[in-house]
């Protein structure tokens, strides 16, 4: 089975605990795609100078955030690892010249646990994690999407866990309607997936309308191009979520096949 490459948009953790589009979306995401034999994430949550990859047989939860509700903080996701999965990518990034380090101590930071409770709720398919550079540039984390695109023939889901957009400073009430410059670039976004247009993506930065505005930092977006470089080259992305919460954060979600 081939699966397609991935990217999601988390939102905030509690997104665990309250009925929203995103919730309902990602609660039918297994289902609809079926099971993998491994799942290969990575999150805007960790962050390391060089790809760094999971290689925990039995990774704990990290409660990585602030200020949420309490039964967030009780919640577990007890997936196995993948360790024999985390050294072959490893081995493959090293392969494509990058430097590629294994943690054999990591947790899975709640980019990665919260859509998979959602998504596969047993937690019965191993994970494992490469963590992002928010230094690097978008070509780089296109790179590392690349080598991992034949994982995706063995039946190894490839998922990218970030935001659309992601200005946290100028958070809105849940419900609020989005300002023009998030559905600008909300819209941008979603014409230049569906017309594969990867050159225009990989400079978002100078060719998006408020592309600083919408990421500050870079680390919410950088997954993206991890699932947009799994993708097969000539294939357009599908668009397979859109909503927003908090005014800010579009929850658009893309299937790279
Ligand atoms: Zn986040």
């Amino acid at each position: 089975m081939t699966l397609p490459a991935l990217f999601v948009s988390h939102g905030a953790p509690n997104v665990i605990l309250h009925d929203s589009p995103t919730r309902r979306f990602l609660a039918g995401l297994g289902a609809q795609l079926g099971r993998p034999r491994a799942i290969v994430a990575i999150s805007a949550h960790w962050e390391a100078r060089v790809p760094t990859v999971n290689a925990s047989a039995q990774p704990t939860t990290i409660h990585d955030f602030f200020g949420f509700e309490p039964p967030l903080y009780e919640m577990q996701y007890a997936a196995s690892g993948a360790p024999e999965l985390a050294r072959e990518v490893a081995r493959r990034l090293e392969g494509a010249g990058l430097r590629a380090v294994v943690d054999d101590a990591r947790g899975l930071d709640h980019g990665v646990w919260v859509p998979l409770k959602l998504m596969y709720p047993q937690a019965d398919i191993p994970v494992t994690q490469i963590s992002v550079q928010p230094h690097e540039s978008t070509r780089h984390h296109f790179l590392i999407g690349q080598n991992l695109r034949e994982l995706r023939q063995d039946n190894v889901l490839v998922l990218a866990s970030g935001n659309a957009t992601h200005n946290l400073r100028e958070m809105m009430p849940g419900e609020s309607e989005p300002p023009a410059w998030v559905t600008a670039f909300a819209g941008w976004l979603r014409t230049a997936v569906t017309a594969g247009d990867v050159g225009a993506l990989l400079e978002y930065r100078d060719r998006a309308p408020y592309a600083a505005k919408n990421h500050p930092s870079e680390e919410h977006f950088l997954p993206l191009f991890v699932a947009l470089g799994a993708g097969t080259p000539g294939n357009s992305g599908r668009i397979i979520h859109s909503s927003t919460s908090y005014g800010v954060l579009a929850m658009d979600a893309f299937a790279f096949d």
